[in-house]
């Protein structure tokens, strides 16, 4: 049993009033809560951004890894233990900018992780710079002419990089992101959950009322182990309307796309760390 007060740490949020980390921070707390998802079963991983001050308001042993290098860092863990949780928290310029090549790689893998991207269009850290997510033609502290590339489609990219579960979700609706989060984390295999995050000091154009005109979710007639059809519509993301829910969903795992084969090799070893030396180095 976890209870709310059970993950609470001495230090209250400081995000930006209004920001769309509080409600991704609460949606992971209640889905821990009813998991009972702690200290025993469970690690955070975290890279660098605004996105990365979720670690010190979550009681749940973490590891801040460098700029854009969270995925490697969480297979680290699960590869050590694969018996645990492991979250990554990521944002858009950190998960796609500095960690692009780790994005790709980690979907090509397949690991057993979840992935919360805070995605919130632009490098809000450091004040509101142009991201890989950012819109083209958006004006931005570093393109005051105007954004001139196309961005990152998170969706497409992991669909086609071989992520087998692939959802997006608007962090304004905690109760559907506590859904997805939980779901996210029974898939086995890597899962993907782009979160659509206003930032609300730096992003005056993806707004919560911007999201709240275009946002709809997939309706129960849509099969999520349709990949082609998973990968037509994370494009509708390029459009005036932006579907949410659950794009992809392997769930039968595919041939070879299994949980690594160190993995299963790591659990017949009953993580004798001697063993594992000896075999490895
Ligand atoms: S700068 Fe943006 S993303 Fe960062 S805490 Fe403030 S509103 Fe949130
Ligand atoms: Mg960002």
């Amino acid at each position: 049993m976890t209870s709310m007060s059970d993950l609470k740490t001495p230090h209250p949020p400081n995000w930006c009033p209004g920001c769309g980390n509080i409600s991704i921070w609460g949606a992971f707390k209640q889905a821990a809560v009813n998991q009972g998802w702690d200290n025993t079963n469970t690690a955070l991983v975290a890279g660098i951004g605004c996105h990365g001050h979720m670690l010190n308001f979550v009681k749940i042993t973490s590891l801040e890894g460098l700029h854009g290098r969270p995925l490697p860092v969480a297979t680290g863990i699960k590869l050590a233990n694969q018996k645990l949780n492991v979250f990554v928290f990521t944002g858009d310029g950190d998960c796609f900018g500095e960690g692009g090549n780790h994005f790709i790689h980690t979907c090509r893998r397949n690991h057993d992780l979840t992935v919360i991207i805070h995605d919130n269009s632009l490098y809000a850290l450091t004040t509101g710079q142009t991201s890989p997510r950012t819109p083209q033609g958006l004006t931005t502290k570093s393109t005051p002419q105007g954004n001139p590339d196309e961005p990152i489609n998170p969706l497409s990219l992991a669909i086609i990089s071989g992520a087998t579960f692939v959802a997006r979700a608007y962090a304004g609706d905690m109760e559907e992101l506590t859904d997805l989060i939980t779901k996210a984390n029974e898939h086995k295999g890597l899962s993907i959950i782009d979160v659509l995050q206003p930032c609300i000091s730096f992003n005056k154009s993806l707004t919560h009322d911007f999201y709240r005109e275009r946002i709809y979710y997939l309706g129960s007639d849509y099969d999520p182990t349709d990949k082609d059809e998973a990968l037509a519509r994370s494009r509708e993301l390029e459009s005036d309307r932006i579907p949410l829910g659950i794009f992809y969903n392997s769930d039968a795992v595919e041939k070879g796309k299994e949980p690594q084969k160190a993995l299963i090799e790591n659990e017949a070893a009953d993580r004798d760390l001697d063993k594992l030396f000896r075999k490895y180095i």
